[in-house]
Formats: C-alpha cells, sequence, structure tokens
C-alpha cells in the first residue's frame, strides 16, 4: 500500500463493485490510499472484498446497493456522507448488459439495462450532486462504453444506454464550473458482465470474443484512478480503454 498524503485520500464511492471493473476499481484506488465504499446487491462479494481491501491495509466499507431504486442510492449515499463528512468521488460503475435483436422484442431485458444503465446512473447524479455542490467540488466518473460511440447489431438498446450516458455526462459537464465529470468507455473486458441474459446465441458469441480480446479489469480500474488522481482544476472527460486487437 502506499501512504498517501491527507489531500490524496478521497471517500470514493463505487457502484456495482462486487465484481470485474468495479471490484477491481476498488483494488485500484484502494491502493492508491483512497477510503472507498463498495455498492453492489451481492453483499457476501461485498463482504470478502473488503476483508481483502483491509487486510492489504486499504480503508474500505461496503452498503447493499441497487441502483434501480432511487431510495437505495440516497441511503448508500447518505450513509456515507454521514459517517465522512463529505464525498469526493462517485464512480458510477453498475451495469447489465443482455443483448439480442430488437426484433426478438426482449422488452424486459430493454427495460433491466435502461433501469440499471441509465436510470441508476442518473439516480447516482442525483443522490450525490446535492453534497458535491454543497462542499464546492467533487468528482462523478461514470462508466459507459465503446457502445457509447459505435452502434452494433444485437446492442442497439444497450448502445443506446451508453450514448445516453455519455450525453447525459457532457451535459453535466457544461453545467458545472467546480465539479469533474469524466466517462470512462471499456471495450472487451474480463468480468462477467456476459455471463448471463439476453439472447443464449447472442451471449455465446460475445463470450468467445471476450475471451479472445479482453484486457484484464484493472485495465480499466487503472483509467479511473487516473482521471481522479489529476488536481481539481483538470478534468479528464473520455477515456477510451479498448484491447489492442478491437475493432
Ligand atoms: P460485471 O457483471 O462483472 O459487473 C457489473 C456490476 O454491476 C456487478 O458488481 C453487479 O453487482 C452490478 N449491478 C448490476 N445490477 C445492479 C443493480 N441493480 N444495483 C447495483 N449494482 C448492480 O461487469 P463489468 O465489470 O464488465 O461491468 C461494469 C461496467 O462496465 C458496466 O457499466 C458495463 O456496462 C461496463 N462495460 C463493460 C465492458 C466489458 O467488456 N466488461 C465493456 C464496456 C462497458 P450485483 O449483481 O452484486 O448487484
Amino acid at each position: 500500500m502506499n501512504s498517501p498524503t491527507t489531500a490524496d485520500h478521497k471517500i470514493v464511492l463505487i457502484t456495482g463493485a462486487s465484481s470485474g471493473i468495479g471490484a477491481a476499481t476498488a483494488r485500484r484506488l484502494a491502493a492508491d490510499g483512497h477510503h472507498v465504499v463498495l455498492g453492489a446487491r451481492r453483499v457476501d462479494r461485498l463482504e470478502a472484498l473488503v476483508a481483502e481491501l483491509r487486510a492489504a491495509g486499504g480503508r474500505a466499507e461496503h452498503r447493499e446497493l441497487d441502483v434501480t431504486d432511487l431510495d437505495s442510492v440516497r441511503a448508500f449515499v447518505d450513509a456515507a456522507h454521514e459517517r465522512h463528512g463529505r464525498i469526493d468521488v462517485l464512480v458510477n460503475n453498475a451495469g447489465v448488459m443482455p443483448l439480442s435483436r430488437i426484433d426478438a422484442l426482449r422488452v424486459d431485458d430493454w427495460n433491466l439495462m435502461i433501469d440499471v444503465n441509465l436510470r441508476g446512473t442518473l439516480h447516482g447524479i442525483a443522490a450525490v450532486l446535492p453534497y458535491l455542490r454543497g462542499q464546492g467540488g467533487g468528482h462523478v466518473v461514470n462508466v459507459a462504453s465503446v457502445s457509447a460511440y459505435r452502434v452494433d447489431p444485437t446492442a442497439a438498446v444497450y448502445c443506446a444506454t451508453k450514448f445516453a450516458v455519455r450525453a447525459l455526462s457532457e451535459g453535466l459537464r457544461q453545467e458545472s464550473r467546480d465539479i469533474r465529470v469524466t466517462v470512462v468507455s471499456p471495450g472487451y473486458t474480463e468480468s462477467e458482465l456476459a455471463d448471463q441474459g439476453g439472447d443464449p446465441e447472442v451471449r455465446a458469441a460475445v463470450r468467445a470474443a471476450s475471451q479472445e480480446l479482453a484486457i484484464p479489469a484493472s485495465a480499466v480500474a487503472d483509467a479511473i484512478g487516473y482521471a481522479i488522481a489529476q488536481p481539481a482544476n483538470v478534468d479528464v472527460n473520455e477515456l477510451v480503454v479498448r484491447p489492442t486487437a478491437q475493432g
């Protein structure tokens, strides 16, 4: 572990921290000396990760979180603020990707992606923004995707949610003078994202491509760590991190 100065020690909230990019980001930021507050639905995973981080000398805590529920997101953010008296960074990372063609009409999957990827991100912003404004600064990091920049068959709704995350991030950036806004957009990355949901054939194809190409989740976590580490007057707005071999 590093030995950070007080100025380096930030209170960082991470949604979707129970696996993949969120867990890797927790490891990276705890190693950088930040205090990480981890949220997700699988509390057993969070408990194990907090124990791992503390055993390595890090500062970490967790709370059950469902980003589709505004009350749950508010409770997650409010508890962290009450405990620490400030919130420096929110990493809106929770996401799902049940892919299928539009004409398969898997409307429940569409709604789930809208609820988690888009509405969940907005819930995070709604819960944290009054605190950031009140303390005169802070940082919102939204995890989008290369699917925020391009549309592919079977991914239309997922892309729509990620384009929307990029759009609302840009709007928040334009409306802010003291709050940094960063969009981090991964390509194929090792995680559990393609393990369930959507059309089984599409899922198998995505898993095959991911097994061939995927970069470690730590590569995306490093990009998030880089953006957070910049001085308060330097806002890294967009980072796309994809495998070198991804088309
Ligand atoms: P994982 O499936 O490994 O992680 C997704 C995380 O989101 C889990 O921790 C899960 O926790 C959490 N989550 C899902 N639904 C909810 C919910 N309702 N409330 C709270 N947490 C929730 O996938 P990744 O690490 O890959 O995904 C992280 C982000 O990266 C997502 O936004 C994804 O779209 C994005 N991304 C990933 C890419 C990749 O190739 N891996 C590429 C591009 C973007 P739990 O189930 O415990 O609640």
